[in-house]
């Protein structure tokens, strides 16, 4: 089949629905946490905004329909996702980051897993929130260290027919839940064996949040993302049957990687939401501001090619983004590295993009009279958070450009 990027007419009704869904519910995010100076207050603020989406069945369509969930692909999400941040980024994040705690169950549980997982989050009067904790307290750049004695060091013993987890954990968004007393569910990055590197003994395994041991230590008060939740959890040894086990023992940090190539596309369309909404915020200015000159500076040839520039940098993310998105539907999530090119572009892209804008307005774009600032305060986070842009490239990226049968081609090709 040619290339085609036409959205059918499915794909534009749930675009639209998530741009009025944006207009309706995501613009009260910001009056619902002015003045509050807590972060886990401001996360808990959003709890009536959070249920409407669920209402709406955002939260179900992370799951699939054979399991009672609406199935949304990754294309779909990433559109919803473009149309979300545009007007906020708080909630898709929340969203989003239960997607992720969820992700590894669908890529490699059992079919009883995500039954009796996934059964309670989709029950409409449940507003859970799921949370992954993979970075350390320590840091989450060298995860896959393999000195056994570095990296991940939380750790899973196995005892009869339990695994006991011990651990801290920093920024797991989600994770303080809606009362602070943690999530509905985690799924927990740990190590089975402390004499084994993480190749060999890096896992999944998913912690529900009623179980003992856990304990919410703290909140970080972030630059942006001032309405997720980023908390300290411990885990005091904490038991959970062996069951809670996603695939096996050393596929940990695979399953991370194939999670985080979904939420790298994904990502790629909230970056693109967001320069969007910069560039309509400088494109407005530039049309109707004469900075006390005789002419609307769209007039300038220098901030035209600025704003030429900017639109083009929003299509190329877009694409990339829905390039990404369509490879990991078609080739069953396997679409590693073009899911994190995705986002290491589109977020490194964003926030070139972002000071771009502020660029063509100048000084006016650094008050509170323009959201300038604020999207940059958002769009910082993009390269540092998941996984971290430079460690993805490290880990991810040039491991795969030195294996011997590394194929440039295969991304553009479609082919696994
Ligand atoms: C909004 C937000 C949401 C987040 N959500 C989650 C979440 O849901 N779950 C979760 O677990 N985490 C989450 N995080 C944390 C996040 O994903 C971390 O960015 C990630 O784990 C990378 O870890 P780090 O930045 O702590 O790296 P660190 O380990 O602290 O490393 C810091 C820096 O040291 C340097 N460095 C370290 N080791 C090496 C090396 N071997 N080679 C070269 N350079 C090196 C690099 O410059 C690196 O960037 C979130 C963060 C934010 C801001």
């Amino acid at each position: 089949m040619a290339i085609d990027f036409t959205l059918n007419a499915q794909q534009q009704a749930l675009q639209k629905a998530a741009r009025d869904f944006a207009e309706q519910v995501l613009t009260k995010v910001k009056p619902a946490i002015a003045g509050l100076a807590r972060p886990e207050e401001r996360f808990f603020a959003t709890r009536p905004l959070y249920r409407q989406m669920v209402k709406a069945g955002y939260f179900a369509a992370l799951i699939p329909r054979e399991y009672g969930g609406g199935g949304a692909t990754t294309v779909d999400l990433t559109l919803a996702a473009e149309e979300f941040a545009r007007v906020d980024v708080n909630l898709p994040t929340t969203l989003l980051s239960s997607g992720l705690a969820l992700k590894p169950l669908m890529l490699y549980g059992t079919d009883a897993q995500k039954r009796r997982f996934f059964g309670d989050f989709l029950k409409p009067e449940h507003d859970y929130v799921a949370s992954f904790a993979f970075t350390e307290e320590q840091g989450g750049a060298n995860l896959e260290c393999p000195d056994p004695s570095a990296g991940i060091q939380t750790f899973a013993r196995r005892e009869g027919d339990e695994w006991i987890i011990s651990g801290r954990k920093s920024h797991p968004t989600n994770g303080g839940g809606w009362d602070g007393k943690g999530a509905h569910l985690y799924a927990v990055l740990c190590r089975t064996d402390p004499s084994k590197p993480p190749l060999e003994s890096s896992a999944i395994i998913m912690v529900p949040g009623d179980a003992e041991g856990i304990e919410v230590t703290g909140y970080i008060d972030t630059l942006g993302h001032r309405a997720t939740c980023s908390p300290h959890i411990a885990f005091n040894e904490v038991r959970v049957p062996v069951e809670n086990l996603v695939g096996r023992p050393g596929q940990g940090t695979a399953i991370c990687k194939r999670c985080f190539s979904w939420t790298g596309a994904l990502i790629g369309g909230i970056c693109t939401g967001i320069m969007r909404a910069a560039f309509d915020c400088a494109y407005e200015f530039a049309k109707t501001d004469k900075r006390a000159g005789t002419v609307p500076i769209i007039d300038h040839p220098t901030v035209g090619y600025q704003l030429v520039d900017l639109r083009i940098r929003i299509e190329a993310s877009r694409y990339l983004a829905w390039k990404a998105s369509h490879y990991i539907d078609t080739t069953d999530y396997r679409g590693e590295e073009l899911g994190i090119m995705a986002k290491i572009h589109c977020s490194e892209s964003c926030v070139q993009a972002v000071y771009d804008a502020m660029r063509i307005v100048g000084v006016t774009s650094y008050s509170d009279r323009m959201p300038l600032a604020g999207l940059m305060q958002e769009a910082l986070a993009f390269p540092i958070y998941d996984g971290g842009n430079m460690g993805v490239r490290r880990r991810w990226l040039y491991e795969m450009l030195k294996t011997p049968d590394y194929n440039p081609l295969a991304a553009a090709q479609g082919v696994a």
